[in-house]
């Protein structure tokens, strides 16, 4: 797409997927193309997944971008400086409903913007404020990870904690990548529970 491109045209790219499917990678990997092709880039992370270092997006394969912290949608709006061509915006399913309206701004007034975030939560269901963005689009990929259980592409995060929060920050304890048959939504609290008593016990050995 972007070999035809004149001008400040302003577009939006989602990369969605599981947790572990490589969007964090694929962002990374397209903000340091636009780098070294010169383009003036600015990337955010919201502040909220502290997981890693503080300001910089870290990829589960330890690949990593600088990255400004924010802490709402409309801080990114207020961050990015006129001359920035290409925003890179990760983990949008953290943001607050007002992501989508930030990233149509920024697209209309010709920026190019790419943006990563799991489609789908705990339980299968679809993140909104993400599924607007897929709507607005011009360009889509969505990723596929491993499933942890039988090796087939995996579309869904399975949390292996016990919590019906639907936000819950955590890496490869707290989740894995399952495909279709092997994912769990329904796992009851209780069993989540005792798996994970079983691991600690496991892990303490
Ligand atoms: P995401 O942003 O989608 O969570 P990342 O880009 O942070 O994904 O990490 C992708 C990397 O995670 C892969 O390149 C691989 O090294 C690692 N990984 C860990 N578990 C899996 C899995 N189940 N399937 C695929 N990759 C995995
Ligand atoms: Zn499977």
């Amino acid at each position: 797409m972007t070999a035809f491109v004149r001008g400040p045209v302003g577009w939006v790219e989602v990369i969605c997927g599981p947790m572990f499917s490589g969007k964090s990678e694929e962002l990374i990997r397209r903000l340091r193309r636009a780098q070294i092709a010169r383009q003036r880039v600015q990337v955010f992370k919201p502040v909220i997944d502290d997981r890693y270092s503080d300001e910089e997006i870290v990829s589960h394969s330890a690949q990593r971008i600088p990255a400004h912290n924010v802490r709402t949608a409309r801080e990114i709006m207020e961050g990015v400086e006129p001359r920035t061509q290409v925003v890179g915006i990760d983990e949008a399913h953290f943001y607050d409903d007002e992501i989508a309206t930030v990233v149509e701004s920024l697209a209309n007034v010709g920026k190019r913007v790419i943006v990563a975030g799991l489609d789908l939560d705990y339980l299968g269901q679809p993140f909104e404020h993400v599924t607007r963005l897929l709507a607005q689009a011009e360009e889509i990929t969505k990723s596929l990870a491993i499933c942890m259980r039988c090796g087939n592409p995996a579309s869904r995060t399975q949390r292996l904690v016990a919590s019906e929060e639907r936000i819950v920050v955590g890496g490869a304890r707290a989740y894995e990548a399952r495909c279709r048959q092997c994912f769990e939504p329904r796992l009851s609290q209780v069993e989540l529970a005792l798996e994970d008593r079983g691991r600690a016990r496991k892990a303490g050995q």
